[in-house]
């Protein structure tokens, strides 16, 4: 038996390889613009902001040396979506509007900096 570095075996597989999941969250900030066509809206008729958070779960092999190998995979595990209110500046052209007529833009699309979190699995186990 080696004493020296760290060694690991599952008591319930017996396997010697780990893991490591890597969890984060990223939301996108999504702006949906309605164009004001009879001009009583002074920019716009309506326009709305939506955030997109999207849960991924990156996965990385695990080595003896507590070293991270690259991301194996991500996955995306989670989508929540959150609305705002709309700001309506023409009730006219809200009404009228069909699907096609919105505008959308995704303003930013950031890694949540609070959401890392890390979790170390047994590769026999998964
Ligand atoms: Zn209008
Ligand atoms: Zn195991």
């Amino acid at each position: 038996m080696n004493e020296e570095g760290w060694s690991f075996r599952c008591k319930d597989c017996g396997s010697t390889e780990l893991y490591v999941e890597h969890e984060y969250s990223i939301t996108e900030v999504i702006v949906h613009f309605l164009e004001c066509s009879c001009k009583v809206g002074n920019d716009f008729a309506a326009q709305g902001t939506s955030y997109v958070t999207v849960t991924h779960v990156d996965r990385m092999a695990l080595d003896d040396d507590h070293r991270l190998g690259d991301v194996e995979e991500t996955e995306e595990v989670d989508t929540t979506e959150e609305e705002d209110d709309y700001e309506v500046q023409c009730h006219k052209c809200l009404r009228d509007a069909q699907e096609d007529d919105w505008s959308t833009e995704v303003e930013s699309s950031d890694i949540d900096s609070d959401s890392h979190e890390f979790y170390v699995r047994c590769a026999g186990c998964d």
